[in-house]
């Protein structure tokens, strides 16, 4: 095989990467198939067989049980939007902490994904920017003291791109957005928004900002209070934005308030990445993961400096729903749930995950009832290779991310 250190795909960086044998016996380890190995393979010292180390060491799937191509048909799931459970019955994992387990640690990366590459994300040309409110449905939990928790997330759209940044923020005051905003929007940029009196200063802060003078159904009036001058939009990328944030909130039907972090970041990647999801989920995945070291983790908690995260006694609630409040009317009914209780959802709404290791390893009876789905049957296929069914070594010399 042909080195080519630094470049080359997820699998043949590992490959390259030839351990010094741990066992101070002069030797080196390669990688090896070794089937009943978790992963299917092993790095295997070539002086002696017994000393081995896990192929997974420093890998995003370090310390967990699962076989491969479980966990990929579990990605590849969850890529695509599919629900948890649907992403738990296709993968075989188990539903109830496994995959609630491995959807918050996939979340992750799209946090890292925001604390590196988009919290200074500067965007121009025109942008919008808007607030919507992000809550509970209070109706059916009257005497919850928290049922009336609310959260304002502050978006900005570049029309340009179509890029969305998001921010959880305490109030909208101007003191809040408008350091959001310097720090996003380049100065000289045209500023579309609604009329909040937050967004006064804007003109003044060196924008052309142009607020909604009218809205009918498929155009907005913006006028420039300072020039006059006025602007007619067919579209309106920060609706669409919110659309599709509301409609990934919906389709949870009910999370953590803990995981609010996690699933507003994958909105904004998914918003930030374009063409191929895969390619862009595995170049995250390599960046965070450099496979000689453990992973690149920096982002804190909260992940946004922008508010005080979820208490404690909040991110406890076990039926706790995150829903977007509806500010338009025609998405009101659409949206409406007519169900008279949170029991109902029970078995969706995830579980805090914080006191379990993500990377969970399965019982042997788990991993005796997990059940091989037809895209299962075919990944392992893929992965033994030419239909080789004994145990010996072998090279690894292919294996493709689905
Ligand atoms: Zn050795």
């Amino acid at each position: 095989m042909s080195a080519r250190r630094g470049g080359g795909s997820y699998r043949e960086r590992r490959v390259e990467n030839i351990l010094d044998c741990p066992y101070n016996c002069d030797g080196q380890m390669s990688l090896k198939v070794l089937a009943r190995a978790p992963g299917g393979s092993i790095f295997r010292c070539t002086k002696k067989r017994d000393h081995t180390k896990s192929s997974r060491t420093y890998s995003f799937f370090d310390k967990s049980n699962l076989m491969l191509q479980d966990i990929m048909v579990f990605i590849k799931s969850y890529l695509e939007k599919s629900s948890l459970a649907q992403c738990a019955r296709f993968s075989g994992m188990a539903y109830g902490t496994t995959a609630v387990n491995w959807a918050s640690f996939t979340r992750e990366l799209f946090k890292e994904y925001f604390y590196t590459n988009l919290r200074y994300r500067k965007m121009q040309g025109v942008v919008e920017i808007d607030e919507s409110l992000f809550g509970r449905r209070v109706k059916f939990h009257r005497g919850n003291p928290n049922c009336g928790l609310k959260i304002w997330i502050f978006g900005m759209v570049e029309r340009d791109s179509n890029t969305l940044v998001m921010y959880p923020v305490s109030d909208r005051t101007e003191d809040t957005l408008l350091p959001i905003i310097e720090r996003h929007v380049e100065k000289g940029s045209t500023i579309y928004s609604d009329g909040w009196s937050a967004y006064c200063k804007l003109n003044d802060a060196g924008y052309d900002h142009f607020t909604v003078l009218h809205k009918y159904s498929f155009k907005k009036t913006y006028i420039n209070t300072k020039s006059q001058e006025v602007v007619e939009v067919l579209t309106n990328r920060i609706e669409g934005a919110w659309k599709h944030a509301k409609d990934h909130f919906r389709r949870l039907v009910g999370t953590k308030l803990s995981q609010f972090e996690g699933h507003l970041t994958e909105i904004m990647w998914r918003s930030a990445e374009r063409g191929n999801i895969y390619e862009a989920f595995f170049n995250l995945l390599r960046s965070v993961y450099p496979l000689d070291s453990p992973p690149h983790y920096t982002y804190p908690t909260p992940l946004f400096n922008t508010w005080e995260g979820i208490p404690e006694s909040q991110s406890k609630i076990d039926d706790w729903e995150i829903r977007p409040e509806n500010t338009d009317a025609e998405s009101e009914a659409e949206s409406q749930i007519e169900t008279t209780s949170a029991e109902l959802f029970s078995g969706l709404v995830e579980e805090d995950s914080s006191a379990i290791m993500p990377n969970r390893e399965l019982s042997s009876s788990e991993l005796q009832e997990r059940q091989l789905s037809t895209l299962d049957k075919v990944l392992q296929e893929m992965l033994e290779g030419s239909g080789s069914e004994d145990e010996g070594d072998t090279t690894l010399t292919e294996l493709t991310v689905p």
